[in-house]
């Protein structure tokens, strides 16, 4: 290897935004359900491994399997069936060596393995993310289910998210999803947030988990983090067919974090494909943003270096993130980390060719992005890793 040639293969890893794995075993449909973030089946006649996800799988994650790169996918869920989903997950989470875990526990909690089990399974340090409007609705239901007054929700609230911050190390609002990112950035008085939850109390019932859509009470809990000063993760442009993607473009927040950068918080911006450039300019400018391509790049897979490269065009590279964004399969994981490593060392390997960087000035950017920036953008600095 020559001694210009950037190596990346071994690059310490934070993945500061995923979820766990299932550990049950997948039929077909289930499996193609995990690789797509339409909640639709494929189009008739039509198969979600003819994607890019599904091309990396094949190329990456069969090998691991013990099958030959692009091996078919009959005969890719035919071995996973075969191996069993434990060993399958334990497989592909440990050769996506990930350091450190930022596990978002909020969705679909009952299907995939908790924050402590995934650090088991995939050998890494684990610390999870909480997410807002989850633990919003979970007390609501809770305070229904015991008959107690509305006037003492919001209290409700706010001390169970104390007390799970008390080892998270962050929240997640999936505004993007409940209300579009086009919302009031000023943060409601408690006469308007009071009103909001007597409106809302009324509709939650004590057996089914209710869906908390109200602006009034998503702004509330978003300032509470904000005054909190907390690392604060925001779901941004791409998402399932649950979000009108034209009110996702993170510049709808720019009024938003320019009330919040006296506050302490940061602000990660997740996935942000096709608005990372948008997300780009955005960590340029305020100092508490941060900003990631999860997501996007298991989703264009073989493309995903030309949006690595796009991420950091304009962001500082103090202020870019690693994570995969990866939910149910470990072969999210696999993939995630794969195609990251491989595609920064591409972009970096540009610059030390065509620009001359010393490849020492390449490799430290490269640690900032995987690890360091993460590090530092949820306090964790000084803790043990
Ligand atoms: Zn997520």
């Amino acid at each position: 290897m020559s001694t210009k040639q950037l190596d990346l293969s071994q690059l310490e890893l934070f993945d500061h935004h995923c979820h766990g794995v299932v550990e049950q075993e997948l039929s077909r449909q289930d499996f193609e359900e995990l690789i797509s973030e339409s909640t639709y089946g494929p189009a008739k006649g039509t198969t979600r491994f003819d994607t890019h996800i599904g091309f990396a799988i094949r190329n990456y994650c069969a090998p691991i399997l013990g099958l030959p790169r692009f091996a078919t996918a009959e005969e890719y869920l035919e071995k996973r069936r075969e191996l069993g989903a434990r060993e399958v997950n334990k497989r592909l989470l440990r050769d996506s060596r990930m350091t450190t875990l930022g596990i978002e526990t909020g969705h679909a909690p009952d299907r995939i393995l908790g924050a402590k089990e995934m650090g088991c399974a995939a050998e890494a340090q684990v610390y999870e993310i909480v997410r807002l409007e989850r633990v919003a609705e979970e007390v609501a239901m809770a305070h229904r289910r015991q008959a107690l007054p509305v006037e003492i929700l919001w209290d409700a609230i706010t001390t169970m998210l104390e007390h799970k911050l008390r080892t998270a190390i962050g929240v997640k609002s999936i505004a993007a999803y409940r209300i579009g990112l086009d919302f009031n950035p000023e943060a409601p008085t408690d006469t308007e947030l009071d009103h909001a939850l007597c409106r809302w109390y009324e509709s939650v019932s004590d057996d089914k988990h209710p869906r908390l859509v109200d602006s009034t009470i998503i702004r509330a809990l978003i300032w509470f983090a904000i005054k909190k000063s907390l690392p604060i993760q925001f779901h941004i442009g791409y998402g399932d067919n649950d979000v009108d993607l034209h009110r996702c473009n993170p510049l709808l927040l720019t009024d938003l974090l320019r009330k919040s950068v006296q506050y302490g918080a940061t602000i990660m911006l997740l996935h942000c494909y096709p608005f990372h450039r948008e997300a780009g300019y955005l960590a340029d400018v305020f100092p508490h943003v941060y900003c990631d391509v999860g997501l996007a790049i298991n989703y264009t897979g073989a493309r995903s270096t030309a949006i690595i490269a796009e991420s950091i065009e304009l962001a500082p590279f103090t202020k870019v993130l690693f994570s995969s964004d990866a939910f149910g399969l470990s072969e999210l994981y696999c993939t995630g980390a794969r195609l990251f490593r491989c595609g920064l060392e591409k972009v970096l390997q540009t610059y030390i060719e065509k620009h001359g960087w010393p490849i020492a000035e390449a490799q430290r950017v490269a640690e900032m992005i995987g690890y360091r920036n993460a590090m530092r953008a949820y306090h964790l600095e000084n803790k043990e890793k």
